[in-house]
C-alpha cells in the first residue's frame, strides 16, 4: 500500500497509472475508520483498478470547535485497517498541504443546505463542498464513493458534481450497522457504555417509522411515538423528518407513491449522531 502526504507525489503516481488506462476509485474519509468505511473500500476495489482512501479531518466542515477537537483520530490503526482491506493508496495530508490559503471559498447549495443537517450545522455543507472539490481535483477519480449514512451529503455532492461538471461517477453505498441496528460512525467511539445503549433508539425509531408506513399510520402519529421513544431513552432529538428521496423536500404526510426517506439526528450526551432509512413499501 502506498502512503502519500503530498499532493504532488500522489498526482505523479496517479498520472502514471492513468496513462496506462487504469481506473481510480476515491473514498474520502475523516479517519477513525470502521467497517462502514471498509465497505466503501470494498465497493471501490470491485469496480476500479486502484482505490485511493483519503484521511483528512476537515476543519471547514465543523461548525462546532469542541466537535472538531474531540473528533477521534487513529491514523496508525486506520493505515493497518486499510492495508488489511487491500486498499492501494492512502492520502493522508497535513493541514497546510490541503489549505495553503485559508479556505475562503463558500458554497451555497440553495435549499438543500438550509434544511436538516444544514439547519443545525450552519456552514457544514459549504466546508464539505470545499474539501470534496479539492479531493476531486487532486485525485481526479473515475468514481467516488460516499455512504448512505450521510444521505444529505450524498445529495449535496451530487449537486456539486453536476454544477461544477466534475467528470466522475458517484456511488452511494448502503449503511453498515451494528447487530442491534446502530449505524457505524466514528463518533460512536465517544459514547459511554450507557450512551451506547441509549444510541440504539435512533435506528429503532427508523425501523419503527418504516414499519409504521407499511401499516399506513399517519406521519403525526409516527412523529409523536418517535419523540416518546427518544425521550424515554434520554436522547435529545434535533430532527426527525420524512423527506422526498430525490430532492429532500420535507413531507407533511405519508405518501407511498413518493419514494421517501426518514432522517434523524440527536444528541446522546454530548455526542451528536445521525441516521436515516429508505421507506420501502
Ligand atoms: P466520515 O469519515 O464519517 O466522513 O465518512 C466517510 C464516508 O464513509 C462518508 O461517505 C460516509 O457517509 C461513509 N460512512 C460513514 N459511516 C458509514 C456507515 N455506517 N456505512 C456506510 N458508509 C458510512
Amino acid at each position: 500500500m502506498h502512503i502519500f502526504k503530498e499532493i504532488k507525489a500522489l498526482r505523479a503516481f496517479l498520472k502514471e497509472k492513468k496513462a496506462r488506462h487504469q481506473t481510480v476509485g476515491l473514498v474520502p474519509t475523516m479517519g477513525a475508520l470502521h467497517q462502514g468505511h471498509l465497505a466503501l473500500i470494498e465497493a471501490s476495489k470491485k469496480a476500479n483498478s486502484i482505490t485511493v482512501c483519503s484521511i483528512f479531518v476537515n476543519p471547514a466542515q465543523f461548525n462546532n470547535q469542541a466537535d472538531l477537537d474531540k473528533y477521534p483520530r487513529t491514523p496508525e490503526r486506520d493505515i493497518t485497517m486499510l492495508e488489511g482491506a487491500g486498499c492501494d493508496v492512502v492520502f493522508i495530508p497535513e493541514m497546510q498541504e490541503v489549505y495553503t490559503t485559508p479556505g475562503r471559498i463558500k458554497f451555497d447549495f440553495g435549499r438543500l443546505d438550509k434544511i436538516l443537517e444544514g439547519e443545525f450545522r450552519p456552514g457544514h455543507f459549504s466546508g464539505v463542498g470545499l474539501i470534496v472539490s479539492k479531493l476531486f481535483n487532486i485525485v481526479q477519480p473515475t468514481r467516488a464513493y460516499f455512504g448512505q449514512k450521510d444521505f444529505q451529503q450524498f445529495r449535496i455532492v451530487s449537486q456539486l458534481v453536476a454544477e461544477l461538471n466534475f467528470d466522475l461517477e458517484l456511488v452511494c453505498a448502503p449503511t453498515t450497522r451494528e447487530a442491534d441496528g446502530l449505524a457505524l460512525s466514528s463518533r460512536n467511539a465517544r459514547l459511554s457504555a450507557d450512551g451506547r445503549k441509549q444510541a440504539q433508539v435512533l435506528s429503532q425509531a427508523l425501523f419503527f417509522a418504516c414499519e409504521s408506513v407499511r401499516h399506513r399510520k399517519s406521519l403525526a402519529d409516527i412523529k409523536a411515538t418517535v419523540k416518546n421513544m427518544a425521550d424515554a431513552a434520554g436522547v435529545r432529538l434535533e430532527y426527525f423528518e420524512l423527506a422526498d428521496r430525490e430532492n429532500l423536500n420535507l413531507l407533511e404526510s405519508v405518501n407511498v407513491s413518493v419514494p421517501s426517506i426518514f432522517l434523524i439526528a440527536g444528541y446522546v450526551g454530548e455526542v451528536r449522531l445521525i441516521d436515516n432509512m429508505l421507506v420501502e413499501d
